[in-house]
């Protein structure tokens, strides 16, 4: 993350055209400064300069704003969509479970039909063991009320067995919906919030988009598209950085002792030579945070 492409030790002050410090010391109205300002046209670069990293430092600190915004909005919806896609899931699976249900309860009916089909016969064939006219026609309908026993005595087992299945079937059901509800009641909570910080933040983000405009407008175009170009590329946003303890408070590599001293004089505009960053120094944050 290097938006500098330049391998040179020196660091590179950006140029800031003469023509353009008159309005920007004029306007700047949220710029405080020490300086007696001068009735006449001819300012001085190096105030110009000065207001000019106190500008971008606040045009920093507004856009850092606007981005915890825009970062606090952009996870809420994920949360959301999230808790939405488990319910979707979750819901499927109730659906799956008792399709499943319904089919072990028709099964059940199936056998119980088998159970009460052999019950019929086997009394019918005893109805007619009472009529039969020698022993092999006894023996015959024996058989076959031995089989009709099987057979019954056999779905009676499946019976059960369907019905073991059926009540786990159902305690899953019964689970899966008490987490459904649980999901549920979590997303309204979350939607909840969601709409209440899109409410609140917005006029926030609105007001705070409205001065980063404001001090954009001090600052001229050359430099205003480097402060953009800086922003992009770095990962957390910032531009502007104050030097602390002798380091970039980008990149936290040591800034030589002259690129300090320059710092420290406001009257150039100074960037990292590892990051590219905008550094200024506790001069300019401590104007900015007053
Ligand atoms: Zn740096």
């Amino acid at each position: 993350m290097t938006p500098s492409k330049s391998k040179t030790k020196e660091p590179q002050p950006i140029e800031i055209p003469q023509d353009q410090t008159a309005s920007a010391e004029e306007n700047n109205q949220a710029v405080e400064s020490n300086q007696v300002k001068e009735p006449s046209t001819e300012e001085k670069p190096e105030i110009s300069i000065e207001k000019k990293l106190i500008a971008l430092y606040q045009l920093q600190q507004i856009d850092t704003q606007i981005d915890k915004i825009r970062i606090i909005r952009g996870e809420l919806p994920l949360e959301v969509q999230d808790l939405e896609d488990e319910i979707i899931g979750l819901t499927h699976r109730v659906e799956n479970f008792q399709e499943e249900v319904a089919l072990q309860e028709k099964q059940i009916r199936e056998k119980e039909i088998q159970v009460k089909e052999s019950e019929s016969l086997i009394s019918k064939y005893k109805e007619q063991q009472n009529n039969v006219r020698n022993n092999r026609e006894y023996d015959y309908l024996s058989k076959e009320i031995e089989f009709q026993d099987l057979e019954k005595q056999l779905a009676e087992k499946r019976i059960k067995e369907f019905k073991s299945t059926l009540d786990s079937k159902k305690d899953a059901i019964t689970a899966a919906q008490e987490v459904l509800a649980e999901k549920q009641a979590d997303v309204d909570v979350k939607k909840a919030e969601l709409k209440d910080i899109v409410e609140e933040t917005e006029k926030e983000e609105q007001s705070l988009v409205r001065k980063s405009d404001d001090n954009q407008r001090f600052i001229e175009d050359r430099l205003l598209t480097a402060y953009k170009r800086i922003r992009k590329n770095a990962r957390n946003g910032l531009a502007v950085v104050m030097v602390e303890r002798g380091a970039c408070g980008g990149c936290f590599n040591k800034i030589p002792p002259q690129h300090q001293l320059e710092i420290s004089m406001h009257k150039k505009i100074i960037v990292c030579e590892y990051c590219g960053r905008i550094l200024v120094d506790e001069g300019i944050v401590k104007v900015v945070n007053a």
